[in-house]
């Protein structure tokens, strides 16, 4: 074994990239137009090999839900995870290498789910007005509108493109439909 210590001879100057030159299909998955999903309920460490695994390329998505070895069910929705999310809370361990950790990685898929749920309800119990402004902000991400809100309103010709359902209630019921397909897809995604 070396016992050389510092940095590497000879450094790249530029970090290696898996599959350079290779032409990539970017709607695949782990393209630029469906990314891979953050890695969560993991401990630090196998967030870090997982991590590893998709710069490098051999990051193999799971392309249907693997069984818990905990609980046997098919419930594990992400690559690498040895145990579905439930038990893996249920315990307080890590769902890869199922040591104890109170640092679990990422953010509570429940957690998540019922972010979602309290803007879908607010979406459902705001005015209509504010639920345009909601929808408007949700469908920018964090970027602010370049556009006064006065000019926004006046200029009605536009609205059919930022709604392309014929009331709110609609938009919401298709929102909710699209969010369920989006789950779906994420199975892929993982
Ligand atoms: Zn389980
Ligand atoms: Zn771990």
């Amino acid at each position: 074994m070396s016992t050389r210590q510092g940095p590497p001879k000879h450094q790249n100057k530029v970090a290696w990239k898996p599959h350079a030159g290779q032409k990539i299909n970017e709607t695949e998955v782990g393209g630029k137009f469906r990314p891979y999903s953050d890695i969560t309920g993991v401990c630090a460490r196998c967030k870090d090999q997982i991590d590893w695994k998709r710069r490098y390329g051999k990051y193999k998505p799971l392309s249907e839900p693997a069984k818990c070895q905990r609980c046997s069910k098919r419930a594990v929705r992400q690559a690498y995870h040895n145990l579905c999310t439930s038990c893996a809370k249920e315990h307080g361990v890590c769902a890869k290498c199922c040591c104890k950790t109170d640092k679990i990685v990422g953010r509570d898929i429940t957690e998540v789910e019922a972010e979602r749920k309290a803007v879908e309800d607010a979406l459902k119990h705001a005015r209509e007005r504010d639920r345009r402004t909601l929808l408007r902000a949700m469908s920018k991400g964090s970027s602010e509108p370049k556009e006064s809100e006065g000019s926004k309103i006046i200029d009605r010709s536009r609205e059919g493109e930022l709604f392309p359902a014929k009331s709110i209630d609609e938009y919401v019921a298709q929102a909710v439909e699209n969010n369920i397909r989006d789950q779906q897809d994420s199975l892929i995604c993982n």
